[in-house]
């Protein structure tokens, strides 16, 4: 686990500051440490990028807290919500009834679902039912994998990685057939570092969305709903969704 902390000042904290009056709340924040493009590292800077960091920011800075971010394998994020560790997770977290018995999510903020992709020119594999007993990349505590293993009769080669990086080399490199994963996720990458090497197939499967998880009973519930809620009334949400993914479907 990477257990480097990044400090984060939110304006509304400078504000505060500035104004004289007490300092506001530090939360512990976790996120993946790779979801393109929703969190990833800036190589140059060091410092975690993408879609999440800018919307838990945009968050903060309404709900009125500040927060230190950490980045953790997506399998221990809900275990560290779970006992307490950290406060919040914004990590491309689907929202699930089983997950929803153990934290609490905000509403939804992102649509999304599963996608395949394979290297380029693969013409085997092209819906789910072409994935019995191939060797197939997922990720660990993912709902892709749930997916596969709820859905293939022959999930014996399904390999479970631990983060997505592994999981896009282990594809590269030939050790998988195919990878399936969250559809943005894919996509972006399919587009960007595995441009002319694999490509996205299919349909998108099971349609789910992403929600920002707080640990159960949280009192910041309420104003990380009205800090949504708000910055997709006023466009702000829409700028740092279309910064991300291009022009914003009318029905979002
Ligand atoms: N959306 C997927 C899930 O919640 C994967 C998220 C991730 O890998 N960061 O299971």
């Amino acid at each position: 686990m990477n257990t480097k902390w990044l400090k984060t000042i939110g304006a509304s904290l400078a504000l505060t500051l500035a104004a004289g009056t007490a300092s506001a709340e530090t939360l512990r924040v976790v996120t993946d440490p790779s979801f393109v493009p929703f969190e990833m590292m800036d190589q140059e800077t060091g410092e975690m990028i993408g879609f999440d960091m800018e919307i838990i920011a945009e968050v903060a800075k309404r709900a009125g807290f500040e927060y230190d971010l950490n980045t953790m394998d997506f399998n221990g994020i809900i275990p560290a919500l779970q006992t307490g560790n950290v406060d919040i997770a914004i990590a491309g977290m689907t929202i699930t009834e089983a997950r929803e018995e153990i934290v609490d999510f905000s509403n939804p903020y992102y649509d999304s679902g599963l996608r395949l992709l394979v290297p380029k020119g693969n013409d085997d594999i092209k819906v789910l039912a072409d994935l019995e007993g191939k060797k197939i990349g997922s990720k660990i505590g993912s709902t892709s994998y749930d997916f596969l293993m709820k859905n293939l009769d022959d999930n014996s080669g399904v390999t479970p990685y631990p983060g997505s990086a592994d999981m896009y080399l282990a594809l590269m490199s030939g050790a998988v057939d195919a990878v399936f994963y969250d559809a943005p996720n894919v996509g972006y990458f399919a587009r960007t570092k595995g441009s002319g090497k694999v490509q996205t197939v299919g349909p998108m499967y099971e349609g789910q969305q992403y929600g920002i998880a707080l640990k159960a009973g949280s009192e910041w519930l309420d104003e990380v709903n009205a800090a949504l809620a708000a910055m997709m009334e006023d466009g702000t949400y829409k700028t740092i969704y279309e910064k991300w993914f291009g022009p914003m479907p009318e029905d979002k």
